[in-house]
């Protein structure tokens, strides 16, 4: 059982007993929320010219590369491989 169900069902079956029970599992399903919730990737440039598009999170994950016009070339993650979250690939406006 996967921990968003877990806490669907804490919420479900304690609701109205263990108050703290319902406050960690809304915490789980808010974590759930958030990573479904697309975010921009976050883009590095280092000392040498060099820039790495990386998961918005900090978990260290590489996403993507850039072009030299400093353009993402390639969308091959929809969801970062590490943590879930959800990646928008969108240009800002
Ligand atoms: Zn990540």
């Amino acid at each position: 059982m996967n921990k968003y169900q877990e806490a669907l069902d804490v919420l479900y079956e304690s609701a109205w007993e263990d108050t703290t029970a319902v406050d960690n599992s809304k915490l789980k399903l808010q974590e759930l929320v958030d990573k479904k919730t697309p975010k921009k990737p976050k883009i590095n440039h280092y000392d040498n010219d060099c820039i790495k598009v990386v998961c918005p999170n900090n978990c260290g994950i590489q996403l993507n590369g850039l072009n030299k016009d400093n353009e993402i070339v390639s969308f091959t993650h929809e969801y970062c491989p590490k943590c879930g979250q959800a990646i928008d690939w969108s240009k800002d406006e």
